[in-house]
């Protein structure tokens, strides 16, 4: 077999091979770094979903496991496998910058939890992958290194803000990798990418090392380009910390089981419940089509079908967007010039400290993360307390109320994950409102702690562009996202005969492209 032939294979498939000693981890993990240089580029060109790539370490740690497994050791199920990890999460002998410059260069000194437990299950970190800065955006074009291009067309978005984490999986870069969601970070990349993510519940993956955006909603979780390596990755990551108070005491969710056991494709005597208010008016053509399919196809496979009205998520946005920039203006605050990374001292003598703090942010902050501690810092000022952030919190509470009243009806809800296919770069930079509408149907799950996944369903006639389905399961019900997520998933393929990840195009639209095709049009 060719190495080329390697970075095709899911994980599960890989993880077999390994262990099957059909394949070593140093091939495997070769491959995909070849795979990285052939097609990841720059700034400038190519898919960008890297912002580090540590090749030789990544060999290094490939030998160990091999040699580990050489020696008969007990291994992990995903033991040698490669995987990228959003530059959101703290690693030692690695750069974290969340795609800032603030952080540019700066390398943690201990490891987040969740990459302890990628290292201790003997999977491969190959690197960093690109996000908008500090997790704000739903387009990576906030990265302060340049976007990351979608891989169906190098002209469009990958979304955001972990677009690096998803377009890595879909230009097959990595089997794997380990995205954030405070309101949609994993799951509209997935869709826009057609690939898979997951929110877990809030709680149920660690947040010690995960960069804090907005602590009451951020949530780190498992992408992959099939549920069951999604549901594989979740159980690496999944389970207690007691480095973080926030996470949930007791067994982690059996997400693998529940994959295995959707992939049946029976889903008889599960109650799905359609979200009325997500789906309508303001969603695209090719995604409401491509979504009542999948809707038709989880009836015919035995679900019960029902429509489940949610009336405050029409209020879900705009609560969101003050509780995380509030969040958010209190967490960046540490960004002071003193403790981390970028420090600028302004000319002059008796520089204040003051002085150096204020020229270190106005440099090291951009746009849009300017704009939201701005924002969150009016929101929680004395006098506008209760009528923003207050009333936001209210809001928060009857979203959840919304859901309690959804699940004791239905076992799952679902929605599009995204109104629209993966527009245009630069499209939407200029309107923050127009993009921040784009996280209507993702935002009502961070607000509740509910887990969430975006899988693919299909390609939007209009634009041959993915579509996601999202799948929502009451807290701590996660399994639920993989029976249902599977089952959906092995029908689907059953029609397409081959993954919808197979027609990526090897030679993407490029900005080149891209004219002449809207000149010949013209
Ligand atoms: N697009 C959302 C925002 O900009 C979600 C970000 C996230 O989940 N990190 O806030």
């Amino acid at each position: 077999m060719s190495a080329a032939d390697l970075t095709r294979w899911d994980a599960s498939r890989l993880a077999a091979a390994l262990q099957a000693g059909e394949v070593s981890s140093v091939d495997a993990t070769r491959a995909h770094l070849d795979r990285i240089a052939q097609v990841d580029g720059d700034a400038d060109a190519g898919v960008h979903a890297f912002l580090h790539v540590a090749g030789e370490q990544a060999l290094a740690d490939a030998a160990e496991v091999d040699a580990r497994r050489g020696r008969g050791e007990e291994l992990g199920p995903l033991a040698g496998v490669p995987v990228g990890v959003k530059d959101v999460l703290t690693t030692t002998g690695m750069p974290t910058t969340c795609g800032s410059r603030i952080l540019e260069g700066w390398v943690s000194p201990y490891d987040a939890t969740v990459v302890r437990q990628l290292k201790a299950a003997g999977m491969v970190i190959v690197g960093k992958t690109n996000m908008d800065e500090f997790a704000m955006g739903s387009t990576t074009e906030r990265s302060a290194f340049g976007p990351t291009r979608n891989p169906w067309d190098h002209t469009r978005i990958p979304g955001g803000s972990g677009g690096g984490s998803a377009a890595a999986l879909a230009a097959f870069e990595v089997p794997l990798t380990v995205g954030s969601d405070t309101g949609g970070s994993i799951r509209q990349p997935a869709a826009v990418t057609g690939t898979v993510g997951v929110k877990p519940t809030y709680g149920g993956v660690s947040r010690y090392g995960l960069v804090a955006m907005a602590s009451s909603l951020d949530q780190a979780g498992p992408c992959g380009r099939t549920v069951l390596d999604t549901a594989l990755l979740h159980e690496v990551m999944a389970g207690h910390d007691p480095h973080d108070s926030t996470s949930l005491p007791g067994p982690a969710p059996q997400v693998v089981a529940a994959a295995r056991e959707g992939a049946s494709g029976d889903l008889r005597g599960v109650r799905v419940g359609v979200v009325r208010e997500l789906g309508g008016e303001g969603y695209q053509a090719g995604v409401r089509a491509r979504f009542d399919e999948a809707v038709a196809l989880l009836t015919e496979a035995g679900a019960d079908v029902v429509e489940v009205g949610c009336p405050n998520f029409a209020h879900a946005l705009p609560a969101y967007y003050l509780i995380m920039p509030s969040e958010a203006s209190s967490n960046l605050a540490r960004y002071d010039g003193m403790r981390y990374g970028l420090r600028v001292v302004p000319d002059g003598d008796g520089v204040t400290a003051e002085q150096v703090m204020a020229a270190t942010r106005a440099a090291g902050f951009g746009e849009e993360v300017k704009r939201r501690v701005i924002l969150g810092t009016y929101a929680l000022s004395a006098g506008y307390y209760d009528a923003y952030y207050g009333s936001a919190q209210k809001v928060r509470t009857l979203v959840q109320r919304d859901f309690d009243a959804a699940f004791g009806q239905v076992d799952v809800l679902v929605s599009p994950t995204a109104p629209t296919t993966a527009y245009r770069l630069g499209e939407k930079l200029d309107d923050p409102l127009a993009m921040y509408a784009g996280d209507v149907a993702t935002i009502p799950a961070n607000l509740a702690g509910v887990p969430g996944m975006s899988l693919p369903v299909g390609l939007a006639d209009e634009d041959g562009l993915p579509v996601g389905l999202q799948i929502l399961a009451p807290a701590r019900e996660d399994q639920r996202l993989y029976r249902v997520g599977a089952a959906l998933e092995a029908l689907l393929l059953q029609r397409w005969g081959a993954p919808l990840l197979a027609r990526v195009p090897e030679q993407p639209a490029t900005a080149a492209t891209a004219s002449s095709t809207t000149e010949a049009r013209a």
